[in-house]
């Protein structure tokens, strides 16, 4: 029998209900039919997986309770995502690294850097790789989705995500597709990344589904060191991390099911402290995160890296 998140941690608790989301799944009770699809992304799934307590601080309470002050790496990623998608939306023969200052400068996200400098820094920085990281892109060669959102259903998941680029490249058989993440975090990647990602692999799931297209690699770009981290999934290593994805999916909803049958949310929703606590958002909230000396917003600038970065 499955044990529950609370059982498997038993850690703090903390003293804020949560108000069960309006899409609160529920068993329908009749024999033979169908419970609710969970509806959810790859980070919803991925921030259960985290932290239960985390998961609950941004999904289930409502209202929502405060985050931390906003990220200044978090900043950084979303600037240079946000500039290669314009980049895209180029025409092809304007797609040139010369555009690239401009298209940053105009989305650039300013929140969470130290000073004026430390940002500075980080946009020489952020348009270097820019520079470096379209050279090795064809101009010409349009990708079959840039920022593209993608769904599948499953027995139990309802999932949709936004793939940062899913390209069209030749196979054995024909065209298929790759899945692309852009990453800006200070630590470089390698298979085992690309291999491990439950998101990817969940969106290589829904764009085969989307496309009708077989959709089995997934790549890690790294564009600080200019590396590509990759993986050829097969269709049982896809079933795989969908059966994980339903896995996490059937444990949120039992502990849904839990609270809104009277349980102990604390308990529901165990937190599940790691490194990861000095960099969460909802540290100054959570008992557990609040012994862990938090990090400045700029840290990830100059220090560690955000271990939490999706980015
Ligand atoms: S501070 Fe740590 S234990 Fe608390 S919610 Fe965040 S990740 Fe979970």
């Amino acid at each position: 029998m499955r044990r529950s998140p609370a059982d498997r941690s038993g850690r703090a608790t903390s003293g804020r209900a949560p108000r069960p989301r309006a899409e609160q799944p529920e068993q329908l009770g009749f024999a033979g039919m169908p419970e609710r699809l969970f509806v959810c992304t790859p980070s919803k799934l991925g921030s259960y997986a985290d932290c239960p307590r985390r998961y609950r601080y941004s999904y289930v309470d409502r209202p929502a309770p405060p985050k931390g002050p906003p990220w200044a790496h978090n900043s950084l990623g979303a600037s240079v995502h946000t500039a290669l998608k314009n980049w895209y939306a180029l025409p092809a023969d304007r797609r040139r690294p010369e555009a690239l200052a401009a298209l940053l400068k105009g989305t650039w996200v300013r929140d969470g850097y130290r000073d004026d400098e430390q940002e500075r820094a980080a946009f020489r920085r952020a348009l270097s790789w820019l520079e470096a990281y379209v050279e090795t892109l064809d101009p010409a060669v349009e990708p079959v989705g840039v920022e593209r959102t993608v769904a599948a259903k499953t027995a139990v998941l309802a999932l949709n995500g936004r793939a940062d680029r899913i390209d069209s490249r030749p196979g054995p058989d024909g065209p298929e597709l790759v899945i692309v993440d852009y990453k800006t975090g200070r630590t470089g990647l390698d298979a085992d990344d690309a291999r491990g990602s439950q998101a990817l692999a969940l969106y290589a799931y829904a764009a085969e589904r989307v496309f009708r297209r077989p959709c089995r690699r997934v790549e890690l770009h790294h564009l600080p060191t200019g590396t590509v981290a990759a993986h050829e999934h097969t269709p049982e290593s896809l079933a795989r991390q969908v059966g994980r994805a339903e896995e996490t999916a059937r444990d949120i909803m039992a502990a849904e099911r839990a609270v809104a049958d009277g349980a102990e949310p604390d308990e529901a929703f165990p937190t599940l402290p790691s490194t990861r606590c000095g960099w969460c958002d909802y540290r100054r909230i959570c008992p557990d995160g609040a012994q862990v000396p938090g990090r400045e917003p700029w840290a990830a600038m100059e220090h560690a890296p955000d271990p939490t970065a999706r980015n």
